[in-house]
């Protein structure tokens, strides 16, 4: 499978480098960043500490997802949107990793795959997928008596918040209350705010240090607390999971789809 790396300069682009790199059933076809990255020009390769690929970082998407089989995505918000445009022309599979979208981002991906499949999670470990299934069947199981609370941490070079993962565990929380996370999301709780509001979902971000990616699921019940939580120690896992959705997704018909699809976990999450 050919696949095409955008955001390749970024840590998650250098990861899955290698891990394409690593794989025998993907062979590396292009390799993007934006226009103003330092590395463009560079060995894609050499970038990712594999030996070189004759693959120069390039700006320039066209070429390459025309005659590419899949793209995976983890940018920013505003470079997925055009990829996504891009991909949906070329009639490939685009695999995004990226978080921080807004709804209208999110409106604008959906129509993107009525031309093309596409895969995105904010997280696509294995790990964190089973997670929110658990987190779906606990917030059933425990009801609205039980406070739910999300904490996660990353490195300081973070630009969004709260953190994707965060936000889909936040969401299989409410699938489990059968209610919308948009109407119970409580985060940057600051100063005199009052005592907790009755079935809000909280969420607390921190920021520091090289932290790849932690989560914990508070259920705080009268007198006993349940925590379910996950640590992300290699970006290489998320990596893992990028291919994983890319063999899954290839010459599937056009829609939108997420790790459960790719990873059969929609049957355990009910
Ligand atoms: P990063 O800043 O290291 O990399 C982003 C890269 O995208 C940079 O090289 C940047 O130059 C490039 N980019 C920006 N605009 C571009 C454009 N228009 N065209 C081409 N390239 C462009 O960030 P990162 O740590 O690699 O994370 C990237 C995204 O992936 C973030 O949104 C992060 O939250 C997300 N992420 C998702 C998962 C997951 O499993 N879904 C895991 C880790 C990170």
């Amino acid at each position: 499978m050919r696949l095409v790396i955008v955001g390749a300069a970024g840590r998650m682009g250098r990861t899955l480098i290698k891990a394409v790199h690593d794989h025998p059933a993907f062979l590396l076809h292009g390799a993007v960043d934006r226009a103003e990255a330092a590395e463009i020009g560079q060995d894609a390769g050499m970038l990712a500490g594999v030996p070189s690929l004759g693959i120069a970082v390039t700006s320039d998407p066209l070429p390459l997802f025309a005659t590419a089989d899949g793209v995976l995505d983890f940018t920013v918000p505003e470079a997925t949107l055009h990829f996504a445009t891009l991909a949906a022309q070329a009639r490939i599979a685009h695999i995004i990793g990226t978080t921080g979208l807004s709804d209208e981002d999110l409106r604008k991906i959906a129509l993107a795959a009525h031309h093309a499949p596409i895969m995105r999670s904010g997280n696509m470990s294995l790990g964190v997928n089973l997670l929110a299934a658990l987190v779906k069947r606990a917030a059933a199981s425990l009801g609205d008596g039980w406070d739910i609370e999300i904490v996660e941490m990353h490195h300081n070079r973070k630009i969004d918040a709260p953190s994707g993962t965060a936000l889909l565990l936040g969401e299989a929380a409410a699938a489990g209350r059968d209610v919308t996370l948009a109407d119970v999301r409580d985060s940057g709780r600051d100063g005199i705010t009052g005592p907790r509001k009755p079935g809000a979902i909280g969420f607390a971000a921190l920021r520091g240090g090289t932290v790849i990616g932690d989560h914990q699921v508070i259920f705080a019940g009268h007198g006993e607390r349940i925590e379910l939580s996950h640590r992300a120690e290699d970006r290489s896992l998320f990596a893992q999971g990028a291919l994983k959705a890319a063999l899954w997704a290839r010459g599937r018909k056009p829609g939108l789809y997420n790790m459960d699809d790719v990873l059969g976990l929609n049957t355990l999450s009910s």
